[in-house]
C-alpha cells in the first residue's frame, strides 16, 4: 500500500508485500504551516541498486519524488554498488559466555554512561564488555552529522551533562581500566565542537586513574581552535577516523566532511605536541579500491600518523550504506604487511578491527 500527501507536507511511502523498496522521510520545517526547509530520504531496495525514482512508485508518486530536493543522501554513491549479500563465515563468531558483560552493562546504566559500543552497534561488543573494556562516548548520544554508515542516532542534540567527565573517570576507576578510550558524536551545534569536554573528561580520567588516555574525536571542521584545545590535555593517543578514501568521502560522511581536513588535523596534532601518538582508521567494504586504499594509506603515513585500523564495514541497518565486499582475511593481512612496510609503528587489519579494539596493546607496543 501507499499513501502520501502534499510533498510541501509529508510523505510517507509504506512497504507493501510487493513493494520491495523502502523510503524512509525526514522533513525539516521552520513551522508547522512553512514549506519543508530540507527532506532528507533514505532509500532502502532489493535488489540494491537503487533507480530514482523508484520504478516500483505508483507514476503520481513517482512525479513528486523526482523534483524533490535531496539532500544528505548517498542515492548516487548507492546507485554505482553492487552489494554483497551474505555474511561470510569469517564474520560469524560466537558470543563469550559468562557475567562480565553484565558487570559492565550494569556499570554504564549506574552511571548514565553511552558507549560507542552500543551506540554504533560494535560487532565486538560482547567481547569488549566481558572483558570489562568500552568506549565511553561523551557529549550525548545524538549526532549532528548524518554519516551514512554510522548507527548512532542523528537529530536534535542534547544539553552537555556537566558531571560527565566525572562519571566517565568513575567508570574507569571501577572497571580497572588502563587505557581510557573516549570518543563523542559530532557536536557541530557547539560553538567549541565539545572540545573543552573532551578537554574535562580527559583529565578527570587521569586524575582518577592514572590511565593512559586515548581521545577518537570529529573533526571539528567549522571550529578550528577546538582542536588546539584538546591537545592542551595530552591525552597519550589522538585517534581521528579517515573511515574511507577520497573518493567516497562525502558520500560516506556527509557533506561537510573534508579528507584535506582530515590530514590535517592529524598533522596538526602531531605539531602542537610530537609526544603524543596520532591514529587513524578506515572500513573497507565501501566500493573502495585497493590502489584508492594505499595512496590514502600513504597520505595518512606522510601526515605523521603512527598507528592505523583497518576494518570491515558492516551494514548496521538496512537504512545504511550497503556493503559492496566483505575482504577475506588473508587480505587484512596483506594489507597489513603493506602498512607497517609504509612505517606505522602499529597496524591492527582484520575483519573485526574498530578503531577502539584492543587500543591498549596497539598503544602500548613500541
Ligand atoms: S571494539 Fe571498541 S567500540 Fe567495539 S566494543 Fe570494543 S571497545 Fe567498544
Amino acid at each position: 500500500m501507499a499513501t502520501w500527501r502534499s510533498p510541501r507536507r509529508s510523505v510517507h511511502w509504506l512497504p507493501s508485500a510487493k513493494n520491495r523498496f523502502r523510503c524512509r522521510w525526514f522533513v525539516r520545517r521552520s513551522s508547522r504551516s512553512s514549506p519543508p526547509r530540507s527532506i532528507a530520504i533514505t532509500i532502502t531496495s532489493t535488489p540494491a541498486t537503487p533507480i530514482w525514482p523508484p520504478a516500483r512508485a505508483p507514476s503520481a508518486l513517482r512525479a513528486v519524488l523526482v523534483n524533490l530536493p535531496i539532500i544528505n543522501a548517498p542515492v548516487e554513491a548507492l546507485a554505482q554498488r553492487e552489494p554483497a549479500r551474505r555474511l561470510p563465515r569469517w564474520l560469524k563468531r560466537n558470543v563469550p559466555k559468562g557475567n562480565a558483560n553484565h558487570f559492565t552493562e550494569r556499570l554504564l546504566d549506574e552511571l548514565r554512561l553511552e558507549t560507542v559500543c552500543d551506540s554504533a552497534k560494535c560487532p565486538n561488543r560482547m567481547e569488549c564488555y566481558s572483558q570489562k573494556t568500552a568506549t565511553f562516548m561523551i557529549l550525548g548520544n545524538v549526532c549532528t552529522r548524518p554519516c551514512g554508515f554510522c548507527a548512532v542516532d542523528k537529530g536534535k542534540t542534547q544539553a552537555l551533562e556537566l558531571d560527565e567527565p566525572a562519571r566517565v573517570a568513575e567508570a574507569a576507576a571501577r572497571l580497572g581500566l588502563a587505557h581510557v578510550v573516549i570518543t563523542s558524536v559530532t557536536r557541530d551545534d557547539l560553538a567549541d565542537g565539545g572540545a573543552e569536554h573532551f578537554y574535562q573528561t580527559v583529565l578527570a580520567v587521569r586524575e582518577r586513574t592514572g590511565a593512559v588516555v586515548e581521545v577518537l574525536t570529529p573533526d571539528f571542521v567549522e571550529q578550528r581552535h577546538a582542536l588546539d584545545r584538546v591537545v592542551a590535555a595530552a591525552p597519550e593517543v589522538f585517534n581521528h577516523n579517515t573511515e574511507t578514501v577520497p573518493r567516497l568521502y562525502r558520500d560516506v560522511r556527509g557533506r561537510k566532511s573534508d579528507y584535506r581536513w582530515t590530514l590535517d588535523l592529524l598533522r596538526r596534532v602531531k605539531q602542537l605536541n610530537p609526544t603524543i601518538r596520532t591514529k587513524s582508521g578506515l572500513m573497507l567494504g565501501l566500493g573502495e579500491t585497493r590502489d584508492e586504499l594505499l595512496d590514502t594509506l600513504a597520505d595518512l603515513r606522510d601526515a605523521g600518523c603512527d598507528l592505523l585500523t583497518l576494518g570491515q564495514y558492516l551494514q548496521p541497518s538496512p537504512q545504511h550504506l550497503p556493503v559492496t565486499r566483505y575482504v577475506p582475511p588473508d587480505e587484512f593481512d596483506e594489507l597489513g604487511r603493506a602498512a607497517r612496510g609504509m612505517g606505522f609503528l602499529q597496524v591492527a587489519s582484520g575483519p573485526f578491527v574498530r578503531s577502539s579494539y584492543h587500543a591498549r596493546d596497539m598503544a602500548t607496543t613500541d
